[in-house]
């Protein structure tokens, strides 16, 4: 079965995006090497427009909108982030935008949102549903549902992450990836990147990282078919997803070879090395795929190794008291 992107749709979004995504730098760190035995190299999402990769799908979707589509513009529901995103990208494009978040979503994320100019429209995530939420309001405003992860240009717009990395490490001189470490909520992420992965570097170990309280992925791949939890309890607020797309799922059973945890701890201690060794601010979501090499959850010694680093949106004083309790 053809999977639902290609690695030509990740060239065209990369094309789509290069006059308005910044191309985040790749990053080296001795003492991660130091503490891994391995090379790491971070590709720092971090430090992408809205301080996470997700700008990068958003502007893909958006900017293949019709002309009809354009007028009565977009909506979509998120924890944060994928609001930012589709905010910022709607007024690069000049159409209007709704977003559908949760009242208790991270006070700076919502600030931002409103800031892009876009309507922002709260729900309570424990009882209400946003998806029903959101088709509402495309129906009766004649908006385009912009979905966070399970959509064919999302996915091929997040997929631009990896083929930055991977040609960044290939231009360093230094080969491409090995492994791949790629934190995992939806799927959108990983499943772009995969699919670059898969024409860029071949025989590269696509590993996707959930926290252990929502774990749904790793179960889905595990009995084949896509599993739905409860909300999971964890710190890592953008991967707080109840269960994977069909899209995403599609590829990530085609083309991710493993999936690991980490747990909350594991994040704040790596959100720590973030902080003092590379002088990063790292939101814990962000800090997923990192956890996986410098925790010890993945044995990556001798090898090559891509992680991507997937944002930095965090209130500071949430990030100054998670970084005040005693190391783990
Ligand atoms: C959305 C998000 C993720 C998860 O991405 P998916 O495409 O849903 O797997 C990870 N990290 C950050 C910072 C995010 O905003």
């Amino acid at each position: 079965m053809a999977l639902p992107i290609s690695f030509d749709d990740i060239l065209a979004a990369a094309d789509r995006l290069r006059p308005v995504a910044h191309r985040t730098p790749m990053m080296r760190s001795a003492a991660a090497d130091a503490r891994t035995g391995a090379q790491l190299f971070f590709k720092c999402e971090n430090l992408q427009r809205i301080g996470a990769f997700k700008f990068r799908g958003a502007y893909n979707a958006l900017s293949r909108f019709s002309p009809a589509q354009r007028q009565a513009g977009a909506v979509a529901f998120s924890s944060g982030n994928h609001a930012q995103a589709v905010a910022l990208a709607a007024r690069l494009l000049g159409m209007p935008a709704t977003l559908v978040m949760p009242r208790d979503a991270p006070a700076i994320k919502v600030a931002a949102t409103r800031g892009y100019g876009a309507e922002v429209v709260l729900y309570d995530r424990r009882t209400e549903d946003r998806e029903a939420i959101g088709r509402q309001l495309a129906a009766e405003r004649g908006m385009t549902l912009v979905p966070p992860y399970d959509h064919p240009d999302v996915m091929a717009g997040q997929g631009t992450a990896a083929l930055e990395l991977i040609e960044d490490m290939i231009a360093a001189g230094e080969g491409p990836p090995e492994a791949l470490l790629v934190c995992l909520g939806g799927g959108g992420l990983i499943s772009g990147c995969a699919v670059a992965a898969r024409h860029l570097a071949p025989g590269c170990r696509v590993i996707g990282v959930e926290p252990q309280a929502g774990n749904d992925v790793q179960q889905s791949l595990a009995i084949g078919r896509i599993v739905s939890i409860p909300l999971p309890e964890t710190i890592a607020d953008g991967a707080q997803t109840l269960h994977a797309g069909e899209l995403t799922f599609a590829v990530m059973r085609e083309c991710v070879d493993e999936v690991v945890t980490a747990t909350d701890a594991q994040l704040v201690s790596t959100m720590r090395f973030f902080a003092e060794r590379m002088k990063l601010v790292v939101e814990p979501t962000g800090c997923l795929a990192a956890a996986a090499a410098l925790e010890g959850v993945c044995a990556l010694a001798g090898r090559r190794v891509g992680v991507i680093v997937s944002g930095g949106n965090i209130d500071m004083a949430r990030f100054a008291a998670l970084l005040s309790a005693p190391a783990a």
